[in-house]
């Protein structure tokens, strides 16, 4: 497909979410999902749009669940093509390629507690931009979220917690600083979305990712996820 036939689609996605136009979603579904690289959101925006559209259809429950067939795990049986990386949290009620309407091939997926990183898990983020020119990386935060909560309380009261727990707190830590110092009502939810734009900016700013960023190769999203709603709220970083 050339750039127009891909944007025409990507155009009907927008408008399926925006409208909920049953015609525009069978539209969408007549992509056959095995022929779904013929349509891969090859640039940071149209990737960005992919998930988001994605999101809507969470949302309202207008679900897909596209690429989820054998013919796509076959197709992908000897090569795969991620167009998105997430990074988000283990907790139970936030899987990515849920809240996205995604499937097989489509996401590289890291989830830690509260998103926390350290060198493997960057290293893991960075493998499909840096390797394979994957467009996009969400940085996935969300409401009422328990590392972050309980990594708040043992760096308030200066109580670490037991055995590994404790290097999740420290990972957050920075989180926390800021936090503090900028003072807030409700300090877990400000931690969370801190947690995941300053993330989110040395992600950016790093060595290997930042010309792919400069580059407008690659974009990173900060964005929170909301348990009430199912909704996800882009906080700073969304290609244009
Ligand atoms: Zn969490």
């Amino acid at each position: 497909m050339d750039g127009m036939g891909r944007r025409t689609l990507l155009t009907g996605a927008v408008s399926l979410a925006l409208g909920g136009c049953a015609t525009t979603e069978t539209t969408l579904r007549a992509v056959p999902v095995s022929t779904a690289s013929q349509a891969y959101p090859d640039s940071p925006k149209s990737a960005f749009d992919r998930l988001m559209t994605g999101n809507r259809r969470w949302v309202t429950g207008a679900l897909q669940h596209p690429d989820r067939d054998p013919t796509r795990r076959e197709l992908l049986a000897a090569k795969q093509q991620p167009y998105g990386v997430v990074l988000a949290c283990i907790d139970s009620r936030v899987p990515p390629e849920l809240v996205f309407d995604t499937g097989l091939g489509d996401l590289f997926v890291m989830r830690t507690g509260g998103q926390a990183v350290g060198p493997v898990v960057t290293g893991s983020v960075e493998y499909g931009p840096m390797t394979g020119g994957t467009p996009l990386i969400v940085v996935l935060g969300h409401q009422r979220c328990g590392a972050i909560e309980a990594a708040y309380k043992a760096l308030k009261d200066a109580k670490p917690l037991p055995g590994n727990l404790q290097a999740i707190v420290e990972a957050l830590r920075p989180a926390y600083e800021q936090t503090v110092n900028e003072g807030s009502a409700d300090p877990i939810e400000t931690m969370a979305k801190t947690q995941v734009k300053l993330t989110a900016d040395a992600l950016r700013g790093n060595r290997d990712l930042a010309p792919l960023v400069n580059g407008k190769k690659l974009a990173v999203v900060s964005a929170f996820y909301s348990l009430d709603t199912g909704e996800v709220e882009v906080l700073n970083g969304a290609p244009s």
